[in-house]
């Protein structure tokens, strides 16, 4: 049986990992970092790059680089409209209204697509590591994200090829992680990364995780640090040199760059700089961005926004039934998590030093693989219970949204209540299904709508109608409406990708399947063509420094092996790269032979001609 892998789809970075024998152990991207920047990119020259070196051409490519797609999986064009996004990609609606990526071509990439990119890839990974197929997988996404939210990135992980055997909750991932099955505890994750922040408390006896209670801000991360710093060196830089960098088309995304470097090292330094050479010119000719920033200002530019978290973790420790006494262990999750004033904050605010021992951007898909353990029946003692987020519930008469599934309820869990009609001879009624915590329907989020006809005339109020609400262990809602007097009936799941009709998802499986030969091919030439690069680059050094030093065969060698390795790069077989890398390779380590005799015969000559020789008499 294959294993099941545990992915977690990150804002920011993504993570994935396996369980070997009971330990998560996570699996490298094979780009030297342990997580994958969640950064797709779409190249002039046609590639599609994923991961770190879509990320490290993003100053010159800003439109064709799409970064953050989490933040828009599930979600309506309008929706966004309030919300601010550093990126600098275009988002426009679909028909459907949904938020999709364009790119400067013109084409349009839904962010399952996106996702989808960067889930393969992952896959790819994690079949070089173990040397099989990999299909099963264990995603996490955040505990607030909706139903729709949840069928979203499932539809991404089918595209990939990836059979999801469980969407998990990143906060019991992580408790899952960093727990041991026989503890008893109480544990609150507090999870800060590049795009969101979640507040979760969860319970552990006896090997059963169940999340008490979670809430969070989807519109507060890492990148509004980065915003803050952004403006003010901006601002710094009006002021002292008098130029707008704001409307260059490339020095914003360097200082955006710059500022998010700065930012992380002050988690460490009291004290850092920015130094961005050629940043705008002038009369007088370039100019340059060189500016120190301590940890006090920048602390003070986000100390609201980090004190923002306080009250949402009181909110959840208040929702659990929880004082700070009752808590065991704060865990901490995410990139975020690693700013000084963060982890303060954490401790003033539960009373407790979190724990260090887990690595922050790790411990989600540690858990994700653990979870992987359990669902493919390889650990038989633990069990997981997540909770609904938010509150499921039916519009009812003027506007007013009647719960069924309250939030924080555990899953698996089926609710029914029952309704009836409005007005005499009613033979149809609308069943419009809302989630959220506000009392009008309106200022819910809608999921779904649908009918149930055919209801025997009868009196207004006479009818009963009941609407049954199932989640299964996934997250995922089915509605079924039923006439008791005529016991017609009435099924739906709700839109089961997030946007993406059936046909869709067939048709990207598809294309992803059909492309998957290519991509694969694609990826290893881009990488290999990464190598090749700093072949020609080390070769071009040794060549310039030691000319004067070589016999003209030697150089001849080498000049030649250098042009058919770079024709070799600018072409498009893997086998011919690496065979010209091989071929470098070995002239310059002949080159350097000669070049060490040739420094050996100097070093002779200047100590007198007299040669020291290596003999043992016998
Ligand atoms: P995540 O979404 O968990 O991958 O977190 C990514 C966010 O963490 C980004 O905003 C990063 O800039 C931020 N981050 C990563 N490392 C550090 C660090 N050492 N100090 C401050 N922020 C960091």
């Amino acid at each position: 049986m294959g294993c099941t892998i545990g992915i977690d789809l990150g804002t920011t970075n993504s993570c994935m990992a396996i369980s070997e024998g009971g330990n998560a152990v996570v699996i490298q991207t094979g780009e030297g970092p342990r997580v994958m920047p969640s950064v797709v990119a779409f190249t002039p020259a046609g590639d599609r790059l994923v991961g770190i070196v879509a990320k490290r051409q993003a100053i010159t490519n800003p439109k064709d680089t799409v970064t953050s797609i989490k933040r828009l999986m599930g979600r309506k064009y309008e929706e966004l409209e309030k919300e601010t996004f550093n990126v600098s990609y275009d988002i426009i609606p679909n028909d459907k209204g949904d938020a999709v990526v364009r790119i400067s071509d013109g084409r349009t990439f839904t962010p399952q697509e996106i996702s989808s990119m960067i889930l393969q890839k992952m896959k790819y990974r994690a079949e070089e590591f173990l040397g099989e197929e990999v299909t099963d997988v264990v995603v996490t996404v955040p505990a607030h994200f909706n139903e729709i939210q949840r069928k979203a990135t499932k539809a991404a992980c089918t595209i990939a090829g990836l059979n999801v055997k469980r969407v998990l909750n990143e906060p019991t991932a992580a408790a899952l992680a960093f727990t041991d099955a026989v503890e008893r505890r109480k544990i609150a994750v507090f999870d800060f990364g590049g795009g969101t922040f979640d507040i979760s408390i969860l319970q552990v006896v006896n090997g059963i995780f169940e999340v008490k209670a979670t809430t969070g801000n989807t519109q507060l991360g890492g990148d509004d640090f980065d915003a803050r710093l952004v403006d003010w060196i901006m601002n710094e830089f009006k002021r002292s040199k008098g130029i707008d960098l704001s409307d260059d088309p490339v020095a914003p995304q360097r200082v955006r760059e710059a500022a998010e470097r700065a930012k992380c090292e002050l988690s460490t330094a009291l004290e850092t700089s920015i130094n961005l050479p050629f940043i705008a010119s002038s009369d007088i000719g370039p100019v340059h961005l060189e500016m120190s920033i301590t940890r006090g200002l920048f602390e003070g530019l986000v100390r609201d926004l980090v004190e923002s978290t306080k009250p949402l973790c009181e909110q959840v420790m208040e929702d659990a039934g929880l004082t700070h006494d009752d808590l065991e262990t704060v865990v901490l999750v995410g990139g975020s998590t690693r700013i000084p004033l963060v982890r303060k904050l954490v401790e003033e605010t539960f009373h407790q030093e979190p724990v260090h021992s887990v690595n922050p951007d790790e411990v989600v898909a540690m858990g994700a693989a653990i979870a992987g353990s359990v669902v493919s029946g390889q650990r038989k003692d633990l069990v997981l219970l997540d909770v609904t987020s938010l509150t499921l519930g039916v519009e009812t008469l003027g506007g007013i949204m009647a719960p069924i599934i309250e939030k924080n309820s555990p899953l698996p869990i089926k609710r029914s209540k029952m309704f009836t009609t409005a007005v005499d001879n009613q033979q149809v009624v609308g069943i419009h299904v809302l989630q959220g915590e506000r009392t009008l329907a309106e200022e819910n989020r809608s999921l779904a709508r649908f009918e149930l006809v055919g209801i025997s005339p009868a009196p207004r109020g006479v009818p009963r109608i009941e609407v049954s609400f199932s989640i299964d262990a996934n997250g995922i809602l089915f509605v079924n409406a039923k006439d008791a007097v005529t016991g017609k009936h009435q099924e739906m799941k709700v839109n089961p990708s997030g946007g993406l009709s059936d046909e869709d998802i067939r048709r990207l499986i598809q294309d992803a399947r059909q492309n998957r030969e290519t991509d694969r091919d694609r990826i290893k030439l881009i990488e290999v063509r990464n190598i090749a690069d700093q072949s020609i680059y080390e070769a071009s050094k040794l060549l310039n420094s030691s000319r004067d030093r070589l016999d003209a065969d030697s150089t001849g060698e080498l000049e030649a092996a250098l042009q058919e390795l770079r024709t070799a790069r600018d072409g498009s077989s893997i086998d011919a790269v690496e065979g010209a890398m091989k071929e470098i390779s070995m002239v310059m380590h002949t080159v350097r032979n000669i070049l060490n005799m040739v420094d050996s015969m100097e070093e002779e000559d200047s100590s007198g001609g007299i040669a020291t020789l290596d003999v043992s008499e016998e």
